[in-house]
Protein backbone atom coordinates (compact mmCIF):
# COMPACT_ATOMS: atom_id res chain seq x y z
CA UNK A 1 0.00 0.00 0.00
CA UNK A 2 0.98 3.41 -0.39
CA UNK A 3 2.52 5.53 2.10
CA UNK A 4 -0.31 8.55 3.37
CA UNK A 5 1.69 11.07 2.13
CA UNK A 6 1.10 9.76 -1.25
CA UNK A 7 -2.00 9.11 -1.02
CA UNK A 8 -2.77 12.64 0.17
CA UNK A 9 -0.31 13.75 -2.96
CA UNK A 10 -2.78 11.23 -5.29
CA UNK A 11 -6.05 13.17 -3.89
CA UNK A 12 -4.46 16.69 -4.50
CA UNK A 13 -3.27 15.88 -8.12
CA UNK A 14 -6.91 14.12 -8.67
CA UNK A 15 -8.60 17.17 -7.67
CA UNK A 16 -6.72 19.44 -9.60
CA UNK A 17 -7.07 20.08 -13.19
CA UNK A 18 -4.31 22.74 -13.98
CA UNK A 19 -0.80 21.63 -12.86
CA UNK A 20 2.29 23.77 -12.83
CA UNK A 21 5.52 22.47 -12.50
CA UNK A 22 9.01 24.04 -12.11
CA UNK A 23 12.49 23.53 -11.50
CA UNK A 24 15.65 25.48 -10.91
CA UNK A 25 17.58 28.06 -12.96
CA UNK A 26 20.65 26.91 -15.21
CA UNK A 27 19.16 23.56 -15.06
CA UNK A 28 20.82 20.21 -15.42
CA UNK A 29 19.53 16.78 -16.68
CA UNK A 30 17.59 16.29 -13.61
CA UNK A 31 16.19 19.95 -13.31
CA UNK A 32 14.84 19.07 -17.09
CA UNK A 33 14.34 15.36 -17.18
CA UNK A 34 11.93 15.15 -14.10
CA UNK A 35 10.33 18.60 -14.91
CA UNK A 36 9.68 16.80 -18.31
CA UNK A 37 9.24 13.47 -16.73
CA UNK A 38 6.78 14.12 -14.30
CA UNK A 39 4.80 16.96 -16.84
CA UNK A 40 4.59 14.21 -19.62
CA UNK A 41 3.03 11.89 -17.00
CA UNK A 42 0.37 14.55 -16.45
CA UNK A 43 -0.21 14.88 -19.36
CA UNK A 44 -1.33 11.42 -20.20
CA UNK A 45 -3.74 11.50 -17.21
CA UNK A 46 -5.38 14.34 -19.16
CA UNK A 47 -4.63 17.33 -16.80
CA UNK A 48 -3.12 20.82 -18.17
CA UNK A 49 0.19 21.52 -17.29
CA UNK A 50 2.75 24.05 -17.58
CA UNK A 51 6.78 23.00 -17.20
CA UNK A 52 8.63 25.95 -16.57
CA UNK A 53 12.30 26.77 -15.98
CA UNK A 54 13.60 30.11 -15.91
CA UNK A 55 16.16 30.13 -18.24
CA UNK A 56 15.05 27.79 -20.42
CA UNK A 57 15.18 24.03 -22.20
CA UNK A 58 18.99 24.82 -22.56
CA UNK A 59 20.86 21.78 -23.58
CA UNK A 60 18.11 19.39 -23.05
CA UNK A 61 16.47 19.76 -26.42
CA UNK A 62 17.01 16.32 -26.72
CA UNK A 63 14.48 15.30 -24.04
CA UNK A 64 11.54 14.57 -25.97
CA UNK A 65 8.65 16.90 -26.03
CA UNK A 66 10.90 19.40 -24.62
CA UNK A 67 9.70 22.22 -26.91
CA UNK A 68 6.65 22.45 -23.79
CA UNK A 69 9.59 24.00 -21.86
CA UNK A 70 8.77 27.39 -21.21
CA UNK A 71 10.21 30.59 -19.49
CA UNK A 72 6.95 31.58 -17.66
CA UNK A 73 4.38 30.60 -16.38
CA UNK A 74 0.84 31.74 -17.16
CA UNK A 75 -2.41 31.78 -15.70
CA UNK A 76 -3.68 30.32 -12.66
CA UNK A 77 -3.46 27.05 -11.48
CA UNK A 78 -4.47 24.21 -9.18
CA UNK A 79 -1.64 22.77 -8.08
CA UNK A 80 2.31 23.90 -8.37
CA UNK A 81 5.38 21.56 -7.89
CA UNK A 82 8.60 21.87 -7.66
CA UNK A 83 11.42 19.39 -8.48
CA UNK A 84 15.09 19.40 -7.45
CA UNK A 85 15.13 21.97 -5.74
CA UNK A 86 16.97 22.69 -2.53
CA UNK A 87 15.07 26.22 -1.02
CA UNK A 88 12.09 28.45 -3.46
CA UNK A 89 14.89 31.22 -4.80
CA UNK A 90 16.50 28.61 -6.61
CA UNK A 91 13.86 28.68 -8.78
CA UNK A 92 14.05 32.41 -9.89
CA UNK A 93 11.29 34.86 -9.89
CA UNK A 94 8.91 32.98 -11.66
CA UNK A 95 6.71 31.68 -9.04
CA UNK A 96 6.29 34.98 -7.25
CA UNK A 97 2.11 35.21 -8.31
CA UNK A 98 1.75 32.10 -6.81
CA UNK A 99 1.07 29.80 -3.48
CA UNK A 100 3.68 28.21 -1.68
CA UNK A 101 4.16 24.83 -3.48
CA UNK A 102 2.26 22.15 -2.88
CA UNK A 103 5.08 19.68 -3.70
CA UNK A 104 8.50 19.48 -3.72
CA UNK A 105 10.52 16.45 -5.02
CA UNK A 106 13.89 16.61 -4.22
CA UNK A 107 17.30 14.93 -3.01
CA UNK A 108 19.23 17.40 -1.81
CA UNK A 109 20.44 17.47 1.67
CA UNK A 110 20.12 20.80 2.39
CA UNK A 111 16.50 20.61 1.53
CA UNK A 112 14.33 23.36 3.10
CA UNK A 113 11.02 21.52 2.68
CA UNK A 114 9.48 24.90 1.51
CA UNK A 115 6.29 22.81 0.19
CA UNK A 116 2.75 21.64 1.47
CA UNK A 117 3.70 18.21 0.78
CA UNK A 118 7.77 17.43 0.76
CA UNK A 119 9.02 14.28 -1.09
CA UNK A 120 12.63 14.83 -0.05
CA UNK A 121 15.26 12.14 -0.10
CA UNK A 122 18.77 12.87 0.43
CA UNK A 123 20.14 9.25 0.03
CA UNK A 124 18.76 9.25 -3.75
CA UNK A 125 21.01 9.95 -6.75
CA UNK A 126 18.57 12.47 -8.40
CA UNK A 127 14.85 13.49 -8.30
CA UNK A 128 14.16 11.44 -11.32
CA UNK A 129 15.32 8.50 -9.57
CA UNK A 130 12.45 9.30 -6.68
CA UNK A 131 9.99 10.72 -9.11
CA UNK A 132 10.47 6.85 -10.58
CA UNK A 133 9.64 5.08 -7.21
CA UNK A 134 6.29 7.51 -6.41
CA UNK A 135 4.94 8.00 -9.86
CA UNK A 136 2.70 5.12 -9.80
CA UNK A 137 1.21 5.17 -6.62
CA UNK A 138 0.33 9.54 -7.34
CA UNK A 139 -1.51 7.37 -10.47
CA UNK A 140 0.80 8.05 -12.89
CA UNK A 141 1.80 5.53 -15.38
CA UNK A 142 5.49 5.39 -17.58
CA UNK A 143 5.82 5.59 -21.07
CA UNK A 144 9.27 5.37 -23.70
CA UNK A 145 9.07 9.11 -23.28
CA UNK A 146 9.12 9.43 -19.70
CA UNK A 147 11.50 6.39 -19.10
CA UNK A 148 13.75 8.69 -21.22
CA UNK A 149 13.45 11.83 -19.06
CA UNK A 150 13.97 10.16 -15.73
CA UNK A 151 17.29 8.45 -17.16
CA UNK A 152 18.26 11.24 -18.38
CA UNK A 153 18.16 12.99 -14.84
CA UNK A 154 20.32 9.42 -13.51
CA UNK A 155 22.63 9.89 -15.91
CA UNK A 156 23.39 13.54 -15.28
CA UNK A 157 23.17 13.47 -11.90
CA UNK A 158 25.36 10.68 -11.42
CA UNK A 159 27.90 11.52 -14.21
CA UNK A 160 27.16 8.70 -16.12
CA UNK A 161 26.86 6.18 -12.95
CA UNK A 162 30.38 7.01 -11.82
CA UNK A 163 29.60 8.78 -8.34
CA UNK A 164 30.02 7.22 -5.03
CA UNK A 165 26.02 6.94 -4.37
CA UNK A 166 25.50 4.60 -6.78
CA UNK A 167 24.50 1.29 -5.56
CA UNK A 168 23.09 -1.25 -7.14
CA UNK A 169 19.65 -0.46 -7.05
CA UNK A 170 20.52 2.50 -9.28
CA UNK A 171 21.91 0.26 -11.76
CA UNK A 172 18.33 -1.89 -11.67
CA UNK A 173 16.17 1.45 -11.58
CA UNK A 174 18.10 2.23 -14.39
CA UNK A 175 17.84 -1.69 -16.22
CA UNK A 176 13.88 -0.77 -15.60
CA UNK A 177 13.83 2.11 -17.70
CA UNK A 178 15.69 0.87 -20.04
CA UNK A 179 12.95 -1.85 -20.24
CA UNK A 180 10.13 0.84 -20.29
CA UNK A 181 12.08 2.32 -23.65
CA UNK A 182 14.96 4.79 -22.17
CA UNK A 183 17.56 4.12 -24.64
CA UNK A 184 20.88 4.29 -22.72
CA UNK A 185 23.39 5.12 -25.64
CA UNK A 186 21.81 8.42 -26.61
CA UNK A 187 20.95 9.45 -23.50
CA UNK A 188 25.04 9.10 -22.50
CA UNK A 189 25.98 10.47 -25.81
CA UNK A 190 23.46 13.80 -25.47
CA UNK A 191 24.44 14.32 -22.35
CA UNK A 192 27.74 13.23 -21.56
CA UNK A 193 30.11 13.09 -24.69
CA UNK A 194 28.76 15.28 -27.22
CA UNK A 195 29.90 19.15 -26.82
CA UNK A 196 30.19 21.96 -28.91
CA UNK A 197 32.80 23.51 -30.58
CA UNK A 198 31.91 27.21 -28.64
CA UNK A 199 32.19 24.58 -25.34
CA UNK A 200 35.08 23.04 -26.01
CA UNK A 201 36.91 26.05 -26.71
CA UNK A 202 34.99 28.68 -23.70
CA UNK A 203 36.39 25.00 -21.27
CA UNK A 204 40.01 26.48 -22.89
CA UNK A 205 39.41 29.98 -21.46
CA UNK A 206 39.28 27.86 -17.72
CA UNK A 207 41.58 25.83 -18.39
CA UNK A 208 44.81 28.03 -18.94
CA UNK A 209 44.35 29.76 -15.99
CA UNK A 210 43.97 26.19 -13.71
CA UNK A 211 45.50 26.47 -10.40
CA UNK A 212 45.96 24.24 -8.00
CA UNK A 213 47.19 24.87 -3.76
CA UNK A 214 46.69 22.78 -0.91
CA UNK A 215 44.44 20.19 -2.20
CA UNK A 216 42.19 22.23 -4.22
CA UNK A 217 42.38 22.65 -8.05
CA UNK A 218 40.10 25.25 -9.31
CA UNK A 219 39.58 27.78 -12.00
CA UNK A 220 37.18 30.78 -13.24
CA UNK A 221 35.17 31.79 -16.22
CA UNK A 222 34.38 35.24 -17.28
CA UNK A 223 31.93 36.85 -19.26
CA UNK A 224 34.70 38.24 -21.33
CA UNK A 225 35.22 34.53 -22.20
CA UNK A 226 31.39 33.91 -22.68
CA UNK A 227 31.35 37.00 -25.16
CA UNK A 228 34.69 35.73 -26.79
CA UNK A 229 33.99 32.52 -27.66
CA UNK A 230 30.45 33.13 -28.44
CA UNK A 231 28.52 30.51 -25.47
CA UNK A 232 25.38 31.73 -25.18
CA UNK A 233 25.04 29.65 -21.55
CA UNK A 234 25.50 31.16 -18.10
CA UNK A 235 27.27 28.25 -16.95
CA UNK A 236 30.72 26.26 -16.65
CA UNK A 237 29.05 23.93 -19.60
CA UNK A 238 30.21 20.85 -17.02
CA UNK A 239 33.77 22.09 -16.91
CA UNK A 240 33.90 21.49 -13.30
CA UNK A 241 33.92 17.46 -13.77
CA UNK A 242 36.99 18.24 -15.89
CA UNK A 243 38.52 19.88 -12.72
CA UNK A 244 37.13 17.17 -10.42
CA UNK A 245 39.47 14.62 -12.46
CA UNK A 246 42.61 15.85 -11.55
CA UNK A 247 44.15 13.28 -9.28
CA UNK A 248 46.29 15.42 -6.93
CA UNK A 249 43.03 17.14 -5.73
CA UNK A 250 40.30 16.42 -3.38
CA UNK A 251 38.30 19.14 -3.82
CA UNK A 252 37.87 21.26 -7.38
CA UNK A 253 36.08 24.48 -7.45
CA UNK A 254 34.86 26.62 -10.10
CA UNK A 255 34.07 30.29 -10.16
CA UNK A 256 32.01 31.84 -13.10
CA UNK A 257 31.78 35.19 -13.07
CA UNK A 258 27.96 36.33 -13.51
CA UNK A 259 26.09 39.91 -14.57
CA UNK A 260 25.28 42.14 -11.65
CA UNK A 261 28.66 41.70 -9.69
CA UNK A 262 27.59 37.80 -8.86
CA UNK A 263 29.43 34.92 -8.89
CA UNK A 264 28.34 30.94 -9.44
CA UNK A 265 30.37 28.58 -7.40
CA UNK A 266 30.91 24.80 -7.61
CA UNK A 267 32.22 22.27 -5.14
CA UNK A 268 33.13 18.82 -6.35
CA UNK A 269 34.57 16.49 -3.81
CA UNK A 270 35.88 13.45 -3.11
CA UNK A 271 34.28 10.76 -1.65
CA UNK A 272 34.79 10.95 2.31
CA UNK A 273 34.53 14.79 2.23
CA UNK A 274 31.28 16.67 2.48
CA UNK A 275 31.05 20.54 0.78
CA UNK A 276 27.46 20.85 1.17
CA UNK A 277 28.00 22.79 4.05
CA UNK A 278 29.98 25.15 2.90
CA UNK A 279 27.77 26.03 0.08
CA UNK A 280 25.07 26.02 2.53
CA UNK A 281 27.06 28.87 4.65
CA UNK A 282 27.67 30.91 1.20
CA UNK A 283 23.80 31.19 0.47
CA UNK A 284 23.44 27.74 -1.12
CA UNK A 285 23.42 24.00 -1.52
CA UNK A 286 24.11 20.68 -2.44
CA UNK A 287 24.99 17.17 -1.90
CA UNK A 288 28.35 16.02 0.22
CA UNK A 289 29.98 15.87 -3.13
CA UNK A 290 28.03 18.33 -5.32
CA UNK A 291 27.69 21.88 -4.27
CA UNK A 292 26.58 25.25 -5.67
CA UNK A 293 26.38 28.55 -4.44
CA UNK A 294 25.48 32.06 -6.05
CA UNK A 295 27.59 34.39 -4.23
CA UNK A 296 27.56 38.66 -4.27
CA UNK A 297 30.56 39.64 -4.90
CA UNK A 298 33.40 40.19 -7.90
CA UNK A 299 35.04 37.61 -9.30
CA UNK A 300 38.43 38.33 -7.27
CA UNK A 301 36.80 38.31 -3.79
CA UNK A 302 34.51 35.99 -3.98
CA UNK A 303 37.39 33.65 -5.38
CA UNK A 304 39.71 34.89 -2.60
CA UNK A 305 37.11 34.31 0.78
CA UNK A 306 35.75 30.71 -0.36
CA UNK A 307 39.51 29.19 -1.41
CA UNK A 308 40.42 30.68 2.17
CA UNK A 309 37.11 28.47 3.71
CA UNK A 310 37.36 25.53 1.36
CA UNK A 311 41.25 25.45 2.61
CA UNK A 312 39.55 25.27 6.69
CA UNK A 313 37.08 22.78 5.47
CA UNK A 314 39.44 20.17 4.01
CA UNK A 315 42.08 20.38 6.79
CA UNK A 316 39.05 20.06 9.27
CA UNK A 317 37.78 17.11 7.43
CA UNK A 318 41.10 15.30 7.22
CA UNK A 319 41.95 15.75 10.56
P1 LIG B 1 26.31 22.75 -9.71
O1 LIG B 1 27.58 23.10 -9.05
O2 LIG B 1 25.51 23.93 -10.15
O3 LIG B 1 26.46 21.71 -10.76
O4 LIG B 1 25.42 22.11 -8.57
C1 LIG B 1 25.85 21.07 -7.74
C2 LIG B 1 24.73 20.70 -6.80
O5 LIG B 1 24.49 21.81 -5.91
C3 LIG B 1 23.41 20.49 -7.53
O6 LIG B 1 22.72 19.45 -6.88
C4 LIG B 1 22.70 21.80 -7.38
O7 LIG B 1 21.30 21.65 -7.41
C5 LIG B 1 23.20 22.35 -6.07
N1 LIG B 1 23.30 23.82 -6.15
C6 LIG B 1 24.03 24.51 -7.04
N2 LIG B 1 23.91 25.85 -6.86
C7 LIG B 1 23.05 25.99 -5.82
C8 LIG B 1 22.48 27.13 -5.15
N3 LIG B 1 22.79 28.38 -5.49
N4 LIG B 1 21.62 26.89 -4.14
C9 LIG B 1 21.30 25.62 -3.77
N5 LIG B 1 21.81 24.51 -4.37
C10 LIG B 1 22.66 24.69 -5.37
MN1 LIG C 1 19.72 19.84 -10.45
MN1 LIG D 1 19.35 16.56 -8.89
Amino acid sequence: MAKEIDQKIKGKIESSERILIASHVRPDADAAGSLLGLGLGFIDAGKKVQMVLKDGVGKFRYLPKSDLITPLPKGPVDMVIVVDCSDPNRVGDILDGYDKPDLVVDHHKTNLEFGTFNVVEPEQVATAAILFDHMPSWGLSFTPEIATCLLSGIVGDTIGFRTSNVKSDVMRKAAALMDLGADLGNIYREELILKSFKEVHYWGCGLVRVERADGLVWTSLTLADREKVGYAGNDDADLVNVLSSVKEAEIALIFIEQPQNEVKVSWRARPGLDVSGIAFEFGGGGHAAAAGADISGNLEDVKQRVIIETKKLLEQQNQ
